[in-house]
């Protein structure tokens, strides 16, 4: 297993990684396979989305800030940061990538993200390649 971290500056953050991914994926000599990403953690997660205009993960922020509330009186988590929570798993933790003529394939527009619902922290990214 290979890794990374990630330092995030703010609360909430859509932080690109794909350039660190498709590194590994070269340095890995796999021509056809699978990469598998990994989110080791509980207030933040991996999601793909357009990698061309920043105000797109700008906009995915604005609106799951909507949708999950920061404050609500039916939150019970002690530590107060159930909002993150929620936000980490509706991303989801990891993500199955396609490995083809040794490079990661993605459309033109995706970009992988490391979405920050907790920041700012240093977060872990597991990578598998095979
Ligand atoms: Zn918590």
């Amino acid at each position: 297993m290979e890794q990374f971290s990630v330092r995030t500056n703010s609360r909430y953050e859509f932080v690109p990684i794909t350039a660190q991914i498709r590194s590994l994926v070269r340095d890995s000599g796999v021509n056809q396979g699978i990469c598998v990403v990994f989110c080791p953690h509980t207030t933040a997660g991996l999601t793909i989305n357009e990698n061309a205009d920043p105000d797109a993960a700008r906009d995915m922020i604005y609106i799951l800030e909507k949708l999950v509330p920061a404050d609500d009186p039916g939150y019970r988590h002690m530590e107060g940061n159930s909002q993150a929570h929620v936000l980490a798993s509706l991303m989801g933790s990891s993500l199955n990538l396609i490995i083809d003529n040794g490079e990661l394939q993605l459309g033109t527009w995706q970009g992988i993200y490391l979405a920050e619902f907790d920041g700012p922290r240093t977060r872990k990214v597991y990578v598998q390649i095979r």
